[in-house]
C-alpha cells in the first residue's frame, strides 16, 4: 500500500558544515523510509545567508561537526533563531547531532575566552570537558513504547563538550552504556516538544528505524492534523545493524 497522498518537507541545516560521522545517513534514513511508502520527500540544504521561513518545512535536521565548524554555524543558527524557535512551538520534528545539538542549547563555552551561542530551543547547556567521550553508546526511550517494539537505541558518541538539561527539556535516552549527556547522569540527548538533540552519530537513524519511524510519523501527524498509520516495512537489514551495534555497545 502506498501513503501517495502525504508529502514532507525536509530542511538540512548546514551540511557543508556540519556533517561528520556520516550524518547526511540521517537524512538518507529519513528520506528512503518515506520513499519506499510512497511518501514524496523534498529535501532542501540551507546554506549560509538562507533565510528560513519556518511554515516551509515538516523537519528539520542539523548534524555535527568540530568547534572550528561550529563557529561558522553557529552565526547562521543565530540569524534564523526566532523562525526556527518559531517551527519548534508549532511542534515541527528537528532532529540535532552532536555539534549541532550543542547549538540548539543555550551556548557552548569551549574555554574561559570563547563562547559559542546556541539558539535556545532547547533548554541545556554546554561546556568543554578534558576529555573526549568517545565510544559505542546504547540508551533507552521511554516514547517508543509499544510491547511489541524494542526501545533501545544506539549510536557511536564523540564528544569532549559536557551538556546539562533542565526545565521542560526533558532527555532523549536514559543511558545503558555509554557516556551520555556529561558521563554521570546517565541521561543521553534531550527532547523539547518535538525536538531531539543527541550525541549519537552512527548515523542514528539507519541503525534505529523505529525511531526514524517514530520521526516520520511525528511529522505527518503535525502536517496532517490526524494519526497516520506508517505501512510496515521488511526492515531484515535495518534490525540486524540494530542488534550488532546493541552488541558492540553492550546492553
Ligand atoms: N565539538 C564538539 C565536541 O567535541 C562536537 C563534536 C561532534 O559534533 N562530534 O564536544
Amino acid at each position: 500500500m502506498n501513503q501517495i497522498d502525504f508529502s514532507l518537507n525536509i530542511a538540512h541545516l548546514y551540511p557543508d558544515l556540519l556533517n561528520i560521522y556520516g550524518d547526511f545517513g540521517n537524512i538518507l534514513a529519513f528520506k528512503n523510509r518515506c520513499l519506499w511508502r510512497g511518501i514524496e520527500i523534498n529535501v532542501e540544504e540551507i546554506k549560509a545567508g538562507h533565510r528560513i521561513n519556518p511554515d516551509e518545512f515538516d523537519f528539520y535536521f542539523i548534524g555535527g561537526g568540530q568547534d572550528i565548524e561550529q563557529y561558522m554555524a553557529s552565526e547562521e543558527l543565530l540569524k534564523n533563531k526566532e523562525r526556527l524557535k518559531k517551527a519548534a512551538e508549532n511542534n515541527v520534528p528537528m532532529l540535532a547531532i552532536c555539534g549541532g545539538y550543542q547549538l540548539f542549547g543555550h551556548y557552548y563555552r569551549i574555554s574561559k575566552e570563547k563562547n559559542l551561542d546556541g539558539i535556545s530551543i532547547l533548554d541545556c547547556y554546554t561546556t568543554a570537558g578534558n576529555k573526549r567521550l568517545i565510544g559505542n553508546i546504547s540508551g533507552v526511550c521511554s516514547y517508543l513504547t509499544k510491547d511489541d517494539v524494542d526501545n533501545t537505541v544506539v549510536g557511536f558518541e564523540n564528544h569532549s563538550g559536557l551538556t546539562y538539561i533542565k526545565g521542560d527539556t526533558k532527555p532523549f535516552l536514559k543511558v545503558i552504556k555509554g557516556f551520555g549527556n556529561n558521563g554521570k547522569d546517565k541521561t543521553e540527548g534531550a527532547r523539547y516538544k518535538n525536538v531531539f538533540g543527541t550525541y549519537l552519530h552512527g548515523p542514528l537513524l539507519p541503525k534505529n528505524p523505529v525511531f526514524c519511524d517514530y520521526l516520520i510519523s511525528l511529522a505527518l501527524k503535525r502536517k496532517y492534523k490526524c494519526n497516520i498509520p506508517l505501512v510496515e516495512l521488511a526492515d531484515t537489514v535495518e534490525e540486524k545493524a540494530h542488534e550488532a551495534c546493541l552488541k558492540i555497545a553492550g546492553k
